[in-house]
């Protein structure tokens, strides 16, 4: 199934973001984890694709086992450290297993090599690709904070325009954690001619070390409101568990209330975070 038609359907979408394991040693633990997390009935589940692509293959085998499972996959894509030719050669694979939805990423820029000599710049040259090679559904992801490498967000958004109109058909935002920061660039993304549903991505924060790194890797501004949770209950991971699943919660249920009508949860292969979720919306959603 393709994931427009979720996301555009009469009931509000809520889907689950999985990663693969980085060696063949952890597959089938991460396997049984993304099972798990099937098993909640999730609208439609994506798989990561690990920087650099040295994971590609568990991407694919990631997503392929969830649609046996029976449900819809969104495989991710990167293309900046690709070639054309391997880039041809991950979209047969994709294909040849049945995957519909890809969520088309340049990457991270790895450091000290000449951009010059890459095939590909940014993500819409790769969607440009994907479209030439057949029937996909097309996600691109978007910034409400804006891009670390944009001078600016009108530049930003100009670019995220042109991303749509190569053949986007949906996009996914990174994490934010305050909502009004996704409500004003919704505003200026629909400004700028951007008329594709935008699916706001929701991180729990369920212990310091990933806040940490969430914000050390997104620059994420973090509300009064968010510290405050954090540093009363740092020592304590339980109690940060709760109420890091309590704070994505109630983000999510404005965003619903605000008439978003599919979110994306950032579940980071935790089973027990994303059903506590799943179940704190059970009369909602
Ligand atoms: P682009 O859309 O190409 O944009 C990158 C930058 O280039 C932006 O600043 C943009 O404004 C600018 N730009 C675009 N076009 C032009 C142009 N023509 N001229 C000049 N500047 C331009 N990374 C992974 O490695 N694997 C993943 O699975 C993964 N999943 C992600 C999922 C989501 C929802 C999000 C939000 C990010 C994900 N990332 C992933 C991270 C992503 O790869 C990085 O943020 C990367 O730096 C940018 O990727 P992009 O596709 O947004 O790039």
């Amino acid at each position: 199934m393709k994931i427009i038609d979720i996301i555009k359907g009469d009931r509000p979408s809520l889907s689950f973001e999985v990663f693969p394991p980085k060696t063949e040693v952890n597959f089938e633990s991460v396997k049984k984890a993304t099972e798990e997390i099937a098993k909640l009935d999730p609208s439609y589940m994506s798989v990561t694709y690990g920087a650099g692509g040295g994971t590609s293959a568990y991407t694919i085998a990631i997503a392929e086992n969830l649609k046996q499972k029976g449900i819809t996959p969104l495989a991710h894509l990167s293309c900046v450290s690709s070639t054309k030719g391997r880039v041809e050669q991950e979209l047969s694979a994709i294909q040849s297993a049945g995957i519909e939805n890809i969520l088309a990423l340049r990457g991270d820029i790895p450091q000290g090599v000449e951009r010059s000599t890459f095939d590909y710049h940014y993500a819409t040259e790769l969607i440009r690709d994907i479209k030439a090679h057949g029937d996909f559904c097309i996600g691109g992801a978007c910034y409400p904070e804006g891009h670390p490498d944009s001078p600016n967000w009108m530049k930003d958004l100009e670019y995220l325009r042109e991303k749509v109109d190569a053949g986007c058909d949906f996009l996914v935002t990174q994490m934010f954690f305050d909502n009004d920061i996704f409500y004003n660039f919704m505003y200026r993304a629909q400004r700028a001619g951007i008329s594709v549903p935008v699916v706001p991505g929701i991180m729990p924060v369920t212990n310091v070390k990933s806040l940490k790194r969430t914000v050390a890797l997104s620059g994420n501004i973090l509300p009064q409101r968010f510290y405050r949770i954090m540093d009363r209950f740092a020592d304590n991971p339980e109690a940060l568990k709760q109420a890091g699943i309590a704070f994505a919660t109630e983000q999510i249920i404005d965003l619903l209330a605000n008439g978003v009508n599919a979110v994306h949860v950032y579940s980071m292969n935790k089973p027990e975070v994303a059903s506590a979720i799943k179940r704190n919306l059970s009369e909602i959603l």
